[in-house]
């Protein structure tokens, strides 16, 4: 069949239609295939290869334990392993899924291994797996309300489950002026939130007073966040911290009072709960406070410790959040909703669209005239997006609240657990508190040794952990999180470093740590 086109002149005039739109060669000589062939791969065959990748998914998810944890391949190597060019014909789908094994595997770092302990966990699990597949499946754009409206109303209303399972105060609920949208991950949440904040303190006109807070133990993505909105990097101020690497309030009082005599303009502060270095957490009611009375926007970023509040014991990660303007948290590192899914929370939605949304003609609709509905596109940067609440949606219901509160809880024991076995060895000292999962501890014998002993335990692949800086002292960090790790596997973990330990000491050369401070 040929394409009909009604008014042939038209492009006649630019393009020579009989070779674009009749299929007649560009060169003359190739033989030309059947210029209406469908490529698509038809329902049975995906039906097949559908089942194939499954099954593929399945059996990795099986063996996962036993693959060595880190990736060791070199820099290059996988590159190496594929044509230099792309493929001319179409390839038996057989032989696309036979790459997984073969160029793939070998350089991934296996996120999902029980025995992952490295930066915050990825977690994935079964049903969110499932939903995003789904979601491919539908294959929606769900920009608008109107451009598939169970996509929107599904998010918000699985968005206000989260304020009932989490516990948030009732402002961050959709009923009211405030209300949640699904985030690619907590820096573009943090952004946006930002964004907002510059909108509320009306910049145009005076951006380059505007000043920002937060402290040196906050995530990249906050200096990140502020130089996209147009601060420069004094713009944003970084406030002292306590023992325990958490802001000061009265260091935070102190530098707005400062700023403000100075004439410049405190707009926005960001207070971390469960810094990424070693889970320190920001005290958020003082905080908050002085952000009241300097009419600061105060946004929260619990990237990781967020999902502890599934456990009410566990609530302290909440505090203060009721006089915040705005929280956001990531199911896709510790409720085993793989990337990306970030959830941001506002307690008043009105700053937020005022900052991100432009209506061009193209995308009115009747339903976002009536303001009935909520357009996601205005709460976020990108403008299409996928279903991204169906694989949350059905990790909650797989899961339910007993399960995360379960699984959440044996997490938080086992650091717990990790830490006694850690005071208790003469050889080792911990860093910071262990409030939740994220165990940060050292060797007494140095930054060598301790650099060591991560190498070697990285290099044995029977597990994978990450570094950070205190008090400009190397540690080494645990975060127990992971979607399939037991109990086993942290006691495996220890058992491997307490053995490991004493090699390093001798392979770096130590001797004790001089400084002081060092234990014992
Ligand atoms: C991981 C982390 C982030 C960044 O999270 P993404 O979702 O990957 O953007 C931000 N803040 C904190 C405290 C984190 O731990």
């Amino acid at each position: 069949m040929r394409s009909p086109i009604a008014d042939r002149s038209r492009l006649d005039s630019f393009w020579n239609v009989d070779r674009v739109v009749n299929g007649v060669p560009a060169a003359a000589g190739a033989p030309e295939p059947d210029a209406d062939r469908s490529y698509a791969m038809s329902a049975d065959e995906f039906r097949r290869w559908g089942h194939e990748a499954v099954e593929w998914v399945a059996r990795y998810l099986e063996r996962v334990e036993d693959l060595p944890v880190g990736s060791t391949v070199a820099p290059g190597e996988i590159r190496a392993l594929l044509p230099p060019s792309p493929p001319e014909q179409p390839e038996p789908f057989g032989a696309v899924l036979a790459d997984l094994d073969r160029v793939v595997l070998p350089g991934i770092t296996h996120w999902q291994s029980p025995k992952w302990f490295g930066y915050f966990q990825a977690n994935a699990s079964g049903p969110s797996i499932i939903g995003e597949l789904i979601a491919a499946g539908l294959g929606t754009q769900g920009m608008l309300w109107s451009t598939s409206p169970a996509a929107t109303e599904l998010e918000t209303h699985v968005l206000d489950w989260l304020v009932e399972l989490l516990g948030l105060p009732d402002r961050f609920r959709s009923d009211g002026p405030g209300g949640g949208v699904i985030q690619d991950g907590a820096s573009g949440a943090t952004l946006c939130a930002l964004l907002a904040a510059r909108e509320r303190a009306g910049w145009r006109d005076r951006l380059d007073r505007l000043v920002a807070y937060s402290s040196p133990e906050a995530h990249s993505s906050v200096l990140k966040g502020a130089r996209v909105a147009g601060l420069h990097d004094d713009q944003l101020r970084l406030v002292a911290t306590d023992e325990h690497q958490a802001m000061r309030a009265d260091a935070f009082a102190a530098a707005v009072a400062e700023d403000r005599e100075r004439g410049r303009v405190p707009f926005f502060a960001v207070a971390t709960v469960g810094t990424t270095s070693t889970h320190a957490l920001d005290p958020v009611p003082e905080l908050a406070a002085v952000c009241r009375e300097a009419g600061i926007w105060l946004h929260v970023d619990g990237a990781h410790a967020g999902s502890a509040a599934v456990a009410p014991e566990l609530r302290f990660v909440n505090a203060g959040l009721d006089q915040v303007d705005s929280y956001c948290f990531d199911p896709h590192k510790w409720l085993f909703t793989n990337l990306e899914c970030d959830v941001l929370y506002v307690a008043d939605r009105a700053p937020l669209l005022a900052a991100l949304s432009v209506l061009p003609e193209y995308l009115r609709n009747a339903a976002t005239e009536s303001g009935a509905v909520i357009d996601y596109r205005d709460w976020h940067l990108a403008l299409g997006r996928r279903f991204r609440a169906l694989k949350l949606w059905f990790v909650l219901r797989h899961y339910g609240a007993e399960g995360l509160r379960s699984t959440i809880r044996s997490h938080v024991r086992w650091a717990a657990e990790l830490a006694t076995w850690i005071a208790a060895d003469p050889r080792f000292e911990l860093v910071a508190p262990v409030p939740l999962n994220l165990v940060c501890f050292r060797h007494l014998g140095g930054d060598a040794v301790n650099q060591r002993l991560m190498d070697d335990l990285n290099a044995s692949g029977e597990l994978y952990l990450t570094h950070t800086r205190v008090d400009g002292r190397l540690a080494l960090r645990m975060s127990i999180g992971q979607t399939a790790t037991e109990r086993r596997h942290v006691v495996d973990a220890w058992e491997l470093i307490a053995t490991r330990a004493d090699q390093a000491a001798a392979a770096a050369g130590a001797a004790p740590d001089p400084r002081p401070g060092a234990r014992r």
